[in-house]
């Protein structure tokens, strides 16, 4: 039995999910924009959807247009926020932990010639509101902070920063990548002070190729693609009905029960640091204002992926801990105040709601085999 343990990474699409892409695929495969019955019908199918995961944030229908996925989500908002409001405005301030589809997009916005400020933590290891809001100025158009990280599940003070910032300045244009946070942890779109939202489908039980982002009202937001009246030309190209339906699905079957899976997961997690505690040589990054859903560690002495691919073998799935690209350190955990071996042999375990403790208990085993196995 597979041990899949990776779920940040991406989720396993749930059976209503499948059920209502392959629906779609064979029934409503129309072009949405077609003036016939048919393709009204498959304009209906995405405007459920479009419903479903607008619900879920606590947005409008309007106000969600469906993208590829949460990488092009975060470009669009990032460079369509910046070509509408920074033309007089050239800061942006972010945390210096994003995801690299953030990361990316704003050394190339440096090169367009914005000035970007990577807040760092304060010496206790923590995020704090004070040092955006220092940050944040007459010159900046734009905030963009995670939600949640997807390598150590830290939570990033969003809502006090964007509210707070909006207070001082409602002119600047706030936006969150909330990917690793939808329907794991409660937010809405108000709470968060966000303008724009980005999210992914196939974190939720989805499937992947599928995003959106979520644009409040009379934000302006200029397209990155042209060619087509699509998602009020925010984003032109036919849309994947397949794929947005079966996003509706996921979102329809987890939004209610965010609340029992945050449980449950929570009390998977602690059952892992337990028995994590009881082993030798582990350190556990056990952050205390962390989502349930992730947990970073490191089996010290021995290198992320050789325990990795040790673990595959006894069918137990996770991710090395810092790299969110093949190999590559993206450099989250040392901002974090990793040192560098403890990077080397960093693993993130990752739950979903479906996980048991038979899973947690096939890791524990995998990882006490691993330190008697390999060589240190
Ligand atoms: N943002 C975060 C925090 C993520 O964890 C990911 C995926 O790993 C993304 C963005 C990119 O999402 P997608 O795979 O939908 O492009």
């Amino acid at each position: 039995m597979e041990h899949y343990l990776d779920n940040a990474a991406t989720t396993k699409p749930c059976a209503e999910a499948a059920e209502a892409m392959m629906k779609s695929v064979i029934q409503a495969y129309a072009n949405p924009s077609s003036l016939h019955r048919m393709g009204l019908e498959a304009q209906h199918v995405m405007d459920q959807a479009r419903k479903q995961i607008a619900d879920a944030l606590g947005g409008k229908p309007q106000e969600l247009y469906f993208t590829s996925g949460a990488t092009e989500s975060n470009n669009l908002a990032l460079r369509g926020i910046t070509a509408s409001y920074g033309r007089r405005r050239k800061k942006i301030v972010t945390s210096a932990v994003e995801h690299a589809s953030i990361r990316q997009t704003l050394t190339y916005l440096e090169e367009q010639g914005f000035t970007v400020v990577r807040v760092m933590p304060g010496d206790d290891g923590n995020y704090h509101a004070a040092d955006f809001l220092h940050a944040v100025d007459p010159d900046t158009c734009l905030v963009s902070i995670m939600l949640v990280n997807n390598e150590n599940g830290y939570r990033m003070p969003v809502e006090e920063v964007f509210n707070a910032v909006k207070r001082r300045d409602p002119e600047v244009i706030t936006h969150c990548d909330a990917v690793q946070g939808f329907l794991k942890v409660p937010f809405r779109t108000k709470t968060l002070g966000a303008d724009l939202i980005s999210i992914s489908g196939h974190k939720v039980h989805g499937v992947k190729g599928i995003g959106a982002l979520y644009v409040k009202q009379g934000v302006r937001i200029k397209p990155i693609l042209f060619g087509g009246n699509q998602e009020k030309k925010i984003r032109p190209g036919t849309e994947s009905v397949p794929l947005i339906a079966a996003f509706g699905a996921a979102v329809k079957k987890l939004a209610p029960t965010l609340k029992e899976r945050y449980e449950s997961v929570f009390a998977l997690r602690s059952f892992l640091i337990e028995r994590l505690n009881e082993m030798n040589g582990v350190l556990i990054r056990n952050l205390p204002n962390a989502s349930p859903y992730v947990l970073n560690l490191s089996l010290l002495g021995y290198r992320s992926e050789i325990v990795l691919h040790y673990l595959e073998k006894r069918d137990v799935y996770i991710s090395s801990g810092s790299a969110c690209s093949k190999g590559a350190s993206s450099g989250v955990l040392e901002v974090f105040g990793a040192k560098p071996e403890a990077v080397d042999s960093a693993l993130r375990i990752s739950f979903c709601a479906e996980n048991t403790q038979e899973d947690i208990l096939a890791l524990v085993e995998g990882l006490q085999s691993a330190q008697h196995e390999l060589v240190h």
